[in-house]
């Protein structure tokens, strides 16, 4: 085989995989919206089918020849197919050196965890989740085995979601971090600042909720002509590919705030997908690039932009005119301080912007304490309230409101948690660049977001993977991961608002 038989094989091979992925992802869209109830279980079964035949084209001898073939000729490749060459063959590279007997056992496991995570969830009971969640962690010790790694183990487990990241980077992030932050929660709840809640507390129609969601993506830019806005139970977005991009939102009667940021949130997801470079978007490096990025977008539009002053200011004629009653006595300054209250919260997703992180860094230690084997998964619970009250204030009463309330950890997913967290740090980074060329606050008062979202177009969103994370951060801030300029938002944000 020559070359030119290698890559039309390859490219071939990666067409037929990239149609199982979109199968899978829409199958998903339609399962969490619309499906009817008794059809679930065939779904699920379809779903098991399809992915198996993903890994399966991934990890075949096929692949593997023609991987060989094009990296020997590696040299005459143009820039791009160079890209999808090292991506798919690092790919290839995780799977192939577990044995498919085990991952397949593995994959069984996690199915089977996650059904006990929601009996041991619904009952508060860790000790029936426990088991399944030992044998996830024995497995994925055993993995980082046979894929090998470098410096510290946890650095094999979070390559799947953070490339470039390791231990010893995110402590050097994480750790100073920390201690400003616990340092800021406390203040706050020394403050006898007196947050006026009616705004978050009222009753709003749903109906017209659905026409504010509506109103505030078209607002931020998010293109209804290559998307679907649905409802779930959980909000997400789904890149079927960048001209089809869904977003679920979820709305209640008896809050807005849920329904009005995860908007927002998912907004900001789904813009990103929206405007990765046409020329690849067609390749294997379409789509977001790492997790962290990825959520550094969506929190950018749902925090920094969304909970803005000058952005309540410009939807308040809007909120007036939807919810004339509900408004009635309210303004937009008691709105902006509604938005953006801090309160210690048991549950990480319903937590504020600023409690948030510290959510994210208990799981980050407790997970590397257990592969370490500092900690047994059997002390996770007790260890989990310990930390809840050193960096909150607050111990969970039982264990639905501490270690069993993320379904993660039981679904496999180790490694996963820090994402959220640089997220954060990236946004807030990438954003004190951006004000340095655009207006910011002007363009949100005038509920402007062209400039803003051309610079995310240039500096991030059109690269899709084609750059790295660190190359993207880089590239556009002039430093590396940094932050910095987390803290000096947080710290002058909170300061002004619990003065
Ligand atoms: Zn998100």
């Amino acid at each position: 085989m020559d070359e030119y038989e290698a890559k039309k094989g390859f490219e071939e091979l990666l067409e037929k995989m990239n149609a199982i992925e979109q199968a899978v992802a829409l199958m998903y869209c339609d399962s969490s919206t619309i499906e009817p109830k008794k059809a679930g279980e065939e779904t699920s079964k379809v779903i098991a089918i399809l992915q198996t035949e993903f890994f399966k084209s991934l990890v075949s001898e096929q692949m593997k020849q023609y991987l060989e073939v094009l990296k020997n000729n590696i040299d005459e490749m143009d820039e791009i197919t160079k890209k999808v060459i090292k991506r798919i063959n690092k790919e290839y590279e995780k799977y192939a050196k577990i044995p498919s007997t085990e991952y397949r056992e593995y994959r069984e496991l996690t199915a089977k965890s996650e059904k006990a995570w929601a009996d041991a969830k619904e009952n508060s009971d860790y000790n029936l989740a426990k088991p399944y969640l030992e044998k996830i962690f024995e497995y994925n010790k055993r993995f980082v085995k046979y894929r090998g790694y470098e410096g510290h183990p946890y650095n094999t487990l979070l390559d799947d979601y953070e490339p470039d990241s390791t231990v010893e980077k995110l402590d050097g992030v994480f750790d100073g971090l920390k201690i400003k932050l616990v340092t800021l929660i406390r203040k706050i709840q020394a403050s006898n600042k007196q947050i006026n809640t009616k705004f978050t507390e009222g009753h709003y129609d749903i109906e017209k909720q659905r026409q504010l969601s509506k109103y505030v993506l078209e607002i931020i830019g998010y293109d209804f002509d290559a998307g679907v806005v649905t409802e779930s139970a959980h909000p997400y977005t789904m890149d079927i590919n960048k001209n089809n991009v869904r977003i679920a939102s979820r709305f209640f009667e008896n809050e807005i705030t849920a329904g009005l940021y995860a908007s927002i949130h998912e907004g900001g997801h789904a813009r990103y997908e929206q405007n990765v470079d046409d020329a690849i978007s067609k390749t294997a490096l379409r789509g977001g690039v790492i997790m962290a990025i990825h959520e550094s977008q969506a929190r950018m539009y749902e925090n920094m932009f969304g909970r803005d002053i000058n952005f309540i200011k410009f939807i308040f004629p809007k909120l007036q005119e939807l919810f004339p009653k509900q408004i009635e006595n309210i303004s937009a300054e008691e709105i902006y301080e509604s938005v953006n209250q801090v309160k210690a919260t048991f549950i990480r997703i319903e937590s504020d912007e600023l409690t948030y992180s510290l959510h994210i860094m208990l799981r980050y230690e407790l997970e590397r304490m257990v592969l370490e084997e500092k900690i047994g998964v059997e002390d996770l619970n007790n260890i989990w309230n310990q930390k809840m009250e050193e960096y909150l204030g607050i111990i969970p009463p039982n264990d639905k409101l501490g270690v069993l309330q993320d379904v993660h950890w039981y679904d496999g997913s180790i490694g996963y948690f820090p994402s959220y967290l640089l997220g954060n740090i990236i946004a807030a980074q990438l954003v004190n660049t951006m004000s340095k060329e655009i207006d910011i606050e002007e363009s949100l008062l005038q509920g402007d977001f062209s400039k803003i979202n051309e610079w995310l177009k240039e500096n991030v969103h059109q690269y899709g993977k084609s750059k790295t994370p660190e190359e993207i951060i880089k590239d556009s801030t002039g430093e590396g991961i940094n932050p910095k300029y987390y803290v000096e938002y947080l710290e002058k944000k909170y300061g002004k608002l619990y003065d």
